[in-house]
């Protein structure tokens, strides 16, 4: 795997005696781009996730610096397959113009569609952009860009099953993120592995229903300690803290769906450390979970592997065109 940066460890979780140590059987692997969440900051970036299987590769949410951390994973916006957006806050998109944009035009030229699928109002809101973008969009393609990798085809979604090709199969759920109407976990199926990301929410039953038994549940959180070290009155941060979870309900939700792994992303606030999160989740449960960071890497397989970039990547870390990781 090409990649411009160094793992400094690889953790294991879950052996499976199902053929044997060496036998790598299907594999999904996911790349948390961004782990962070509306604050501005630089050691996590917007919420946004690399989700690839079965030789195709999809960004769930594209928060802010998506591109950024696509290109030091080594993977060309050209080989994204789709795009999936959970719920329409601004921090889940406002990496999406970046990654539609310039990916389109820079390095090696998009010249495909892309897929885009999310909540009801991802359509409009796609035509509003092609419209703020229109004259930068007619100037790309004056100066030689291929049409057709600015093109957006958007499908809006309801919970259910929401793509399937060459035995990858991503599902939509219901999860409970007030005051939003529409807000979405998926759920992705391929070779017997399984991945779910809660999206955002608070506590959510339909959540419980979906994740239960999966292999490797990306979970939200958000710690009230931070609010509080912060500054931020009790009045600013209730109703920030009333639409997420808790590590101690986190806690809860992988208590009674049992995930091989659960993986912290989407933290709130991103200042939030391991004693923040780990020990209050571990009040309630006691099975793996990890903190995760941007640009770590897990591979769901016949083990569930975790791979921690060693620290985030400074600025000028990724000078250049990564050379394009292998498909999966
Ligand atoms: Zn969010
Ligand atoms: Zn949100």
């Amino acid at each position: 795997m090409a990649m411009n940066y160094r793992f400094v460890g690889v953790l294991l979780f879950g052996l499976c005696s199902a053929g044997g140590a060496h036998a790598a059987g299907p594999q999904i692997t996911v790349t948390l781009l961004g782990t962070g969440s509306p604050a501005p900051v630089m050691n996590r970036f917007g919420p946004s996730t690399l989700v690839e299987a079965g030789g195709q590769r999809f960004v769930f949410d594209a928060g802010r610096g998506a591109l950024q951390r696509l290109r030091q994973a080594g993977v060309r916006w050209q080989d994204v397959d789709g795009v999936f957006l959970t719920h329409l806050h601004s921090d889940h998109l406002v990496g999406f113009p970046d990654l539609w944009l310039t990916g389109w035009f820079q390095g090696p030229q998009r010249d495909r569609p892309l897929r885009v699928w999310g909540p009801p109002g991802t359509q409009r809101m796609l035509g509003l952009l092609r419209r703020a973008f229109a004259v930068e969009i007619q100037a790309r393609i004056a100066d030689g860009a291929k049409a057709e990798g600015a093109v957006l085809i958007a499908h809006e979604i309801r919970e259910g099953q929401v793509y399937a090709h060459d035995g990858v199969r991503i599902s939509a759920f219901a999860v409970d993120h007030p005051p939003l109407r529409y807000a979405f976990g998926y759920r992705v199926d391929y070779g017997g592995r399984s991945v779910v990301l809660s999206g955002d929410t608070r506590h959510s039953e339909n959540l419980v229903r979906h994740a239960t038994g999966v292999d490797l549940l990306i979970h939200e959180v958000a710690s009230p300690e931070t609010f509080a070290r912060a500054g931020l009155s009790a009045e600013r941060s209730r109703p920030v803290l009333a639409h997420h979870v808790t590590p101690q309900v986190a806690g809860e939700v992988f208590r009674r769906t049992h995930p091989r792994l659960a993986v912290y992303s989407h933290i709130v606030q991103p200042s939030a450390t391991e004693a923040d999160l780990l020990p209050a989740t571990r009040t309630i449960y006691d099975g793996p979970v990890v903190l995760g960071e941007d640009l770590m890497v897990i591979v769901v397989g016949d083990q569930v592997q975790v791979h921690a970039a060693q620290a985030a990547p400074a600025l000028d870390a990724a000078p250049g065109q990564a050379p394009p990781r292998q498909a999966p």
